[in-house]
């Protein structure tokens, strides 16, 4: 299952070329044209789904595998100090492109790749009103 538009797609099966780190039947690895740091690469499924929600259980579970893969081979490689796995659902979760796709980050002492955000303080009405909801769902 491949979507025509999409760019991902194409670069996944080879269609477009991509410095690539790995391939196998069902993943290409790239390295991201717009790093955050020295070897930020993309794990790329080859067949075509939008986001971690409709991800088949049998590719997700591959996925965290191929990630653990890839960064101690990096890690080695790259002699970084750390890994950001990131992986982005949607536009308000910064996803701009609409092909799954898992972030390898490496993180170097001192690097300025400045990934995180905000933290706040959890309320008891949050933590209460979480918990119910989620209690009701299922
Ligand atoms: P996200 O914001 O999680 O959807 O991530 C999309 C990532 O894809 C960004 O880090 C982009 O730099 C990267 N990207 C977009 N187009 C390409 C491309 N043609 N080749 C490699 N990386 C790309
Ligand atoms: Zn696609």
């Amino acid at each position: 299952m491949k979507k025509d538009d999409c760019i991902f797609c194409k670069i996944a099966n080879g269609e477009i070329p991509s410095a690539t780190l790995y391939e196998d039947e069902r993943f290409r690895v790239i390295l991201d044209l717009g790093p955050a740091s020295k070897g930020h690469a993309l794990i790329l499924p080859k067949e075509h789904y939008p986001n971690l929600y409709e991800l088949p259980d049998e590719l997700a579970e591959k996925v965290i595998l191929l990630a653990k893969k890839m960064i101690v081979k990096m890690t080695k490689a790259l002699d970084c100090d750390g890994f950001n796995v990131v992986q982005n659902n949607g536009a308000p979760a910064g996803q701009t492109v609409f092909h799954f796709h898992m972030h390898l980050i490496p993180r170097y002492e001192n690097d300025d790749a400045g990934f995180g955000w905000n933290t706040g303080e959890l309320s008891e009405a949050d933590k209460e009103d979480i918990l119910a909801k989620m209690r009701e769902i299922d």
